[in-house]
């Protein structure tokens, strides 16, 4: 092959010091040709004067491809003819070239293997150039790159993990101090009260109002509010897109969407940008709607995940508080409740005279207390049966709800007994009271079927604090035995107890 014939000395010549003079023997030659670098020895005005055998492996050279005498243009271009030398690295080698300073860079082989192409100046002008086989470093150094890009995603999927977590135990420990404020609530007036300002604190960057229904629900009213003096007395269900379609609704100013009525009559001086109303549902009913509405940037100070779906779990929070509150007045009122009239029963009655007596007992002052029982009410059950004399006790219930003004208190004893407690009424204050209800009782019709029942009379027996006696077993005997009287005198009639 023409390489084994090159003219070694020449090239060892061109690339020592100037000056020293060697004599390169084939120890020398044996030594260039087994490195594992191509070598080659350019002219000061680029003609080849060296190159050894190596080369021919690293550059995947043919005979002939590389020569002695050779110039470094033609060189050039097989290897630009090829594409693995880049015409940038071509221009940008000549440009060091003519300056005698070292370049280097890289060439892709047709193979795919990398060579590194570094020339370096000799003293004498001309360059001598190694060719070194890198394609495993520059894998290497790829697969290095590319380790460290997936690492930083990573760690970036791992920030962004670990930020939601953080978000999601913030909005956890938010939701159970407001849970836990909810639920040492003993009225619904303290629920609002609690979610104005829990709301406040949880949704800073937010302002809204909560609704709930009336009790004849054709209308909502107006319970609280937070950062934010909008507050309708009432709304109309039919104003909200959520009450109307039955679900949590999200306004986006930017995506399709209509504004609710009862968002629009505000008329904001702040641009609405996104609010959501999420309807309040207890026991399975709709009872009210939790409107949030969001400034802009909610997102980041709020330190929540995302505002909306907070917002509406915030509103299941208040769903639940809501619903625990309904259903622990409904308790206490079945417990304190006569189910048939819904007066008061006898042991809250006993405990409210119970609570009567201390009251009047401090402040020296007097109350009343009327017993009273349906005349004949044994007859009027035979001859009208059992429904229509429970129509009857309803309808008297009614008629004392009616004439009670003030702070009485009217409970059914038991079958057809009820009785009175007049706070802060003196003996004849009361006595007068219950005239007025016999009267009225006497008046009551009561249309049952096709037709009206027989009116039914009571009888009332009045007793009073402190002169009838101070415990509440003496005070309802006393009026108990006034009712007797009644009862001797004729019935549909009022007695006073007699004085001690
Ligand atoms: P008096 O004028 O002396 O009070 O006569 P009375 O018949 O009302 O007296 P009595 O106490 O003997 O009868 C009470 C009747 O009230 C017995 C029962 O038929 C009726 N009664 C008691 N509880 C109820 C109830 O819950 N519903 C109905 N419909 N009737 C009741
Ligand atoms: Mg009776
Ligand atoms: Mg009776």
């Amino acid at each position: 092959m023409k390489h084994e014939k090159m003219p070694l000395s020449v090239a060892v010549q061109a690339s020592r010091p100037a000056g020293e003079e060697t004599q390169a023997g084939p120890l020398a030659a044996d030594v260039m040709n087994i490195m594992e670098q191509g070598i080659l020895v350019w002219s000061p005005d680029g003609v080849c004067e060296y190159f050894n055998t190596r080369i021919f492996d690293v550059l995947d050279l043919k005979g002939g491809d590389i020569e002695v005498g050779m110039t470094r243009a033609t060189f050039r271009a097989r290897a630009m003819s090829l594409g693995e030398m880049s015409p940038e690295n071509n221009r940008y080698s000549e440009q060091q070239i003519a300056v005698q300073r070292p370049y280097a860079f890289d060439r892709v082989l047709p193979s795919g293997r990398v060579v590194l192409t570094h020339g370096r100046p000799t003293r004498g002008g001309g360059y001598v150039v190694t060719f070194t086989d890198v394609t495993e470093a520059r894998k290497a150094a790829r697969d290095l790159v590319q380790a460290k890009v997936d690492a930083e995603a990573a760690e970036a999927r791992a920030h962004a993990v670990l930020a939601q977590e953080r978000a999601r135990q913030h909005e956890e420990k938010l939701l159970s101090q407001l849970d836990e404020w909810l639920q040492s609530c003993k009225s619904l007036g303290e629920l609002f009260t609690i979610v104005a300002t829990f709301m406040a604190k949880l949704l800073p960057d937010s302002k809204g109002e909560l609704y709930i229904y009336s009790n004849s629900r054709d209308v909502l009213d107006g319970m609280c509010n937070w950062n934010t003096v909008d507050l309708h007395d009432t709304i109309a269900p039919d104003s909200c897109w959520a009450l109307r379609r039955g679900r949590s609704y999200e306004f986006d100013s930017e995506g399709l969407c209509f504004v609710c009525d009862h968002v629009a009559a505000h008329q904001h001086t702040v641009p609405v940008n996104e609010y959501i109303c999420v309807p309040i549902i207890a026991h399975g009913d709709t009872v009210g709607l939790l409107h949030v509405r969001f400034v802009a940037g909610h997102e980041s100070a709020a330190r929540i995940g995302n505002s909306s779906q907070f917002a509406i779990r915030c509103g299941e929070h208040i769903s639940m508080a809501i619903a625990n509150v309904k259903l622990r007045d409904e308790l206490h009122d079945q417990s304190i409740r006569d189910p048939l009239t819904g007066l008061y029963n006898r042991r809250y009655f006993m405990d409210a005279i119970r609570r009567e007596i201390a009251i009047a007992a401090r402040r020296d002052a007097s109350f009343g207390l009327i017993s009273f029982d349906a005349d004949k009410f044994k007859t009027f059950n035979d001859n009208h049966g059992h429904d229509a004399g429970d129509m009857v006790l309803r309808a008297i219930s009614e008629t004392v709800r009616d004439v009670m003004s003030k702070g009485e208190v009217a409970c059914r004893m038991g079958g057809e007994e009820f009785a009175v407690l007049v706070p802060g009424a003196s003996q004849d204050e009361t006595m007068a009271l219950a005239e007025k209800l016999r009267e009225a009782v006497s008046l009551t019709q009561v249309r049952y079927g096709d037709g009206t029942l027989p009116r039914v009379t009571i009888s009332a027996g009045v007793a009073s604090f402190p002169r009838h006696g101070s415990h509440p077993q003496q005070l309802l005997k006393r009026a108990d035995e006034a009712l007797y009287l009644a009862k001797d005198g004729g019935r549909d009639r009022v007695e006073g107890a007699k004085a001690p």
